[in-house]
């Protein structure tokens, strides 16, 4: 049988590696409640990220839902952020009560546009949620000169920025708080799991309290909390693969430059470029097909790749004000950008392991007029 080529496959250490990190849980007997492993990774994040302070949690969303509520922001606040995104940034500030408000994107990076976020800003303007996509990185400059001006917070969705820097320094120093997923998918991950960094000392104590219940100490109960807590088997899989990460950076970028040489100035095909002033992790290979000029849209592309067994994704597609869930709220026709872009967008397989000569058979196929 023809082999299966999926848009990502997981990042792992050796199986000796992961049984050398796991014994000392078995000589311990201490699972979770952060234990020895999880202390470990949160060091060594730290240091590899070049940030100041750093919370674990079970996965990225349960991270983001905990940094929106450690602001205790009035109930039916508005969150200014996109609707370009996975379902995770927009539930997060639902389910704390607060109100998405969404702003179009940009079509060089498919960013937050932010020329568009002040229209948006009103009396119950809370924060700003704006995302990081792809491992393309918002207009944090501005952003922080629009927030400082309305007293806004700036919470980030870094999901797919683990290890990007921006004019030299961690992308998770911008804004308020960024949080990371960690995710199986996710360019560096702990199975499943997710990481809020944030440079004020003083957040740490509701940080940590959230995702533990709210317990303060054996006899006290100070806050409605949550169970978020990280592992000992996921922190042990991260120490790991923080090992390997810039291997896996490297051979990730082989892959996005070969896709480049063949896909980059094809009519009707947009890839996205580099940005200025960024150490890119290349965690997705997005393309835009425009079927006037390219003769097949995503669609068509999709379905070609997958009779060859290559599987590729709509990412992100549908737009978030056009679920189910959200879009008798919403019209997604208000932020056209991330409509079209959302309609013809295909993100094609990029994971470490992938070979030249399975991009080569994956982008013949896409060429194939
Ligand atoms: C993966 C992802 C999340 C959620 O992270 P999990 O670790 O899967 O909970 C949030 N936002 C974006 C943009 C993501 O890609």
């Amino acid at each position: 049988m023809q082999k299966k080529i999926l848009v990502t496959q997981s990042s792992m250490p050796s199986l000796e590696e992961y049984i050398e990190e796991i014994k000392p849980i078995f000589e311990s007997k201490w699972l979770t409640n952060m234990g020895e492993k999880h202390k470990e990774l949160e060091k060594n994040l730290k240091e590899y990220l070049g940030v100041k302070n750093i919370s674990l949690y079970t996965n990225g969303h349960m991270a983001l839902y905990i940094a929106i509520k450690s602001f205790d922001f009035p109930g039916g606040s508005e969150i200014i952020t996109t609707p370009y995104s996975f379902s995770s940034t927009t539930h997060a500030i639902v389910q704390n009560n607060l109100k998405p408000v969404f702003c179009d994107i940009n079509e060089k990076d498919y960013t937050i546009d932010v020329s568009k976020i002040e229209s948006l800003i009103t009396d119950k303007t809370v924060a700003i949620l704006p995302v990081h996509v792809y491992g393309h990185v918002c207009d944090v400059e501005k952003i922080d000169e629009i927030a400082k001006k309305h007293n806004l917070k700036v919470i980030y969705d870094a999901a797919h920025v683990f290890g990007v820097k921006y004019k030299g320094t961690s992308i998770a120093n911008y804004g308020d708080i960024s949080m990371f997923s960690f995710h199986a998918t996710k360019v560096f991950n702990t199975i499943e799991g997710g990481a809020l960094v944030y440079n004020d000392d003083n957040k740490r104590l509701i940080l940590e309290r959230l995702k533990n219940f709210g317990i303060n100490g054996p006899d006290h109960v100070d806050t409605v909390g949550t169970n978020a807590k990280m592992n000992e088997f996921c922190a042990a899989m991260g120490i790991c693969n923080l090992r390997h990460i810039d291997d896996e950076i490297k051979k990730r970028e082989k892959v996005y430059n070969r896709y480049l040489e063949r896909l980059d100035g094809i009519d009707g095909i947009t890839v996205s470029k580099l940005q200025d002033n960024i150490i890119s992790n290349f965690a997705y290979f997005p393309v835009i097909f425009d079927k006037e000029k390219f003769g097949k849209n995503r669609n068509e592309v999709m379905e070609e790749l997958k009779k060859e067994n290559i599987y590729t994704r709509k990412y992100f597609y549908p737009l978030i004000n056009d679920y189910e869930c959200y879009r008798d709220k919403y019209d997604s026709n208000e932020t056209p950008i991330a409509k079209r872009i959302s309609d013809n967008v295909l993100t094609i397989p990029m994971y470490a392991d992938l070979s030249i000569e399975d991009v080569d058979k994956i982008c013949d196929i896409i060429l194939k007029k």
